[in-house]
């Protein structure tokens, strides 16, 4: 059966939705998304993603193409009409289709471009990595510096998981001056002696949604929470290492450029976080 999906305001089958070749998304990565996880029916920090929607927006000179209410019906709509228990609502706004292809930016009357589709993906909170773990390798950080906000531009995050790919691996974290920023699609932390240590925000890193609830949650457990750079060799020395995602949660990684972390297993404090976000972020849910 084929998705409806949503796309400037008609829901449609995905084989009739269509955007313009001109469209600054695709011509131009001109755009920004989001995408909010589905967990029995109900979504995750929806407020979380769109107020992240709205800052990525705001920072590239766009606006909300609707008010926070509409967006929440149609995420709503989509998993209604499509069925989903457990899955990810993506959506993108794009700076729209001026009908031609120009550098600078089209009139402010020139409609975004607004789409929506689901992922379905039964039992999405019981992937068997969780109870592996993930291999990870380290890979240059060569993106621009605005990471903070969430653009289409995923090019190198894309090659990023490729390299990965290659080197038998499932993920990298990517690292500039000697210090590890963030994952391919997801923030990194490690924990040395109970105490969790992840990098500050700023614009080198996504300021992740997941991050910011783990965050509270572990320091509502009064585990201790580090915000500060660590290299590769910091976290092949850690106790345990893991990453934060809307679509994975908490996500435990057992080798760093193939090195064992602990006994190879996930570890306590990544478990009991993983355990933990489930449980409250469902409680939440909406
Ligand atoms: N960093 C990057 C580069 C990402 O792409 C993502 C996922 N979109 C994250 C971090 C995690 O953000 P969130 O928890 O909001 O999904």
């Amino acid at each position: 059966m084929s998705r409806i999906v949503y796309v400037n305001g008609d829901y449609l089958p995905e084989e009739e939705a269509t955007v313009s070749i001109f469209d600054r998304g695709f011509l131009m990565a001109d755009g920004v998304y989001e995408v909010t996880s589905v967990l029995g029916g109900k979504l995750i920090d929806f407020a979380g993603h769109a107020r992240r929607l709205a800052r990525s927006l705001t920072e590239l000179d766009m606006v909300m193409p609707m008010s926070e209410d509409d967006l929440l019906a149609i995420h709503r709509d989509l998993v209604a009409k499509n069925g989903i228990e457990d899955g990810m609502i993506y959506l993108q706004v794009t700076r729209g289709a001026p009908g031609d292809r120009d550098f600078a930016f089209p009139p402010e009357d020139t409609p975004q471009t607004v789409v929506l589709f689901t992922q379905n993906k039964p039992g999405l909170a019981d992937s068997p990595a969780a109870k592996t773990g993930i291999k990870i390798i380290s890979i240059d950080d060569i993106r621009w510096g605005r990471r903070d906000i969430k653009t289409v531009q995923l090019l190198y995050p894309s090659m990023g998981k490729m390299m990965a790919k290659k080197a038998g691996a499932d993920d990298a974290w990517m690292v500039e001056n000697g210090s590890v920023t963030e994952g391919t699609s997801n923030n990194a932390y490690i924990v040395k002696g109970g105490t969790i240590v992840t990098r500050q925000l700023s614009t080198d890193i996504l300021h992740g949604i997941t991050r910011a609830a783990v965050l509270r949650f572990a320091k509502e457990a009064q585990m201790k929470v580090e915000e500060r750079p660590f290299t590769i060799e910091e976290a092949q020395e850690a106790d345990e290492a893991f990453v934060t995602s809307a679509s994975t949660f908490v996500m435990p990684v057992v080798e760093i450029d193939g090195t064992t972390l602990g006994d190879g297993t996930p570890g306590p404090v990544a478990t009991r976080l993983r355990e933990i976000y489930l449980e409250e972020s469902r409680k939440a849910a909406i």
